[in-house]
């Protein structure tokens, strides 16, 4: 019972664990998610210098003044510098501040070389406006692209913490299910065994008894009853105490339940009364059996009651019994047994 328990503590403190990774992995994510929203507006951003520098020089070029455009590009340039509102760069500053300084001073160039075009509109100095207007291009085609690849790299990352919030939910429904399981087994285990000793509790032995006595009918095989009660529990108990009288109901069920077979059972039908329902076995092999326990508890040192006996009481099941015959006889027996002087073993 106890490890039991503890098992599924251990299985809640690791759900507990998984569902804090959950929760971490989901508010990274959402910073992320709301970072990303932040990127496709500096995206645009840089998309705009890049198209207005480009509409600039064509209209300077075509002798047109493109003054609004200059001014925009001047706004944007100063907003990304100054990390105004919605123009935070985060993650890859950087390398965005690098391709930002080399697009500034491009474009610084090429505003000296249109204002120079604008006073004489020659061929080496439009020669020059393109020139310098295709660094432009280049420049900050470089800074879009820097953009653009930054985010990219975080939406793989995000993959990631996508699927390992999948994998953290899955183990967590399998944990929780686990747990559900261990509960339902405790309570079962608590519903038919003692919780003291473990042994079967007296509904838990009746129905086995039914079971073993149907079984024994089907196939022909012997069944055996073993009823035994702790000698004079009550000098135990008014001695050495009520703690100590529990200790030795518990060891006694734990060295019986050492010895039976796995096809036989332990039930605790009273306060220091048990029976062993002890299948494939006829009278001669249960007498021995009951004697092999009573020795071994004789033997048995108990802390701090020191000496404790038990007496038996043994019944082989007949064609005409019935579970409550059966046991009525073995009674009958114990009590034999009781009277003749305890510490010893009676058949019916
Ligand atoms: P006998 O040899 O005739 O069986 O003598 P006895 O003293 O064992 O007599 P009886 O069976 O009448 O007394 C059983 C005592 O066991 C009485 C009760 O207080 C005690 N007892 C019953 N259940 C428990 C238990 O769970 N723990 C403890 N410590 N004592 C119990
Ligand atoms: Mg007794
Ligand atoms: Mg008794």
């Amino acid at each position: 019972m106890k490890s039991g328990f503890t098992k599924s503590r251990q299985l809640l403190l690791v759900a507990v664990v998984l569902l804090v990774l959950i929760l971490s992995n989901g508010a990274f994510l959402w910073r992320e998610v709301s970072r990303l929203q932040n990127d496709a507006l500096i995206i645009n951003y840089a998309g705009i210098m890049r198209g207005s520098i480009q509409r600039a020089c064509n209209h300077e070029l075509a002798g047109r003044r493109a003054g609004a455009a200059f001014e925009q590009i001047d706004e944007i340039m100063s907003n990304f510098e100054e990390r105004k509102p919605g123009f935070e760069i985060k993650m890859f500053e950087e390398r965005f501040f690098k391709e930002l300084q080399e697009l500034k001073a491009s474009w610084g160039l090429l505003k000296e070389q249109i204002a120079r075009f604008r006073l004489s509109p020659d061929a080496i100095n439009r020669e020059r406006v393109l020139a310098t207007c295709e660094q432009c291009w280049v420049a900050s085609n470089r800074l879009v692209f820097a953009t653009q690849y930054a985010s990219e790299a975080k939406l793989d990352v995000l993959e990631y913490v996508f699927i390992l919030i999948v994998l953290n939910v899955i183990a967590v429904l399998i944990i929780i299910d686990l747990i559900r399981n261990y509960v339902r087994q405790q309570l079962e285990f608590a519903a038919h065994h003692d919780q003291l000793t473990g042994a079967l509790n007296r509904y838990s032995y009746s129905i086995a008894l039914d079971h073993e006595i149907k079984r024994s009918r089907r196939y022909g095989s012997p069944l055996a009853l073993l009823l035994f009660d702790i000698d004079n529990f009550k000098a135990v108990n008014d001695t050495h105490g009520h703690k100590a009288g529990d200790s030795v109901i518990e060891e006694i069920a734990y060295i019986v339940k050492g010895q039976i077979r796995d096809s036989d059972s332990l039930s605790r039908v009273g306060g220091e009364e048990f029976a062993v329902i002890a299948a494939e076995s006829d009278r001669g092999r249960a007498a021995a059996m009951a004697e092999k326990l009573r020795g071994l508890i004789q033997e048995h040192r108990f802390r701090p009651a020191g000496r404790v006996t038990v007496s038996f009481g043994v019944a082989a099941l007949r064609p005409d019994d019935t579970a409550d015959t059966l046991f009525r006889r073995a009674d009958a027996a114990l009590y034999r047994a009781k009277e003749g002087g305890r510490n010893r073993v009676e058949c019916a």
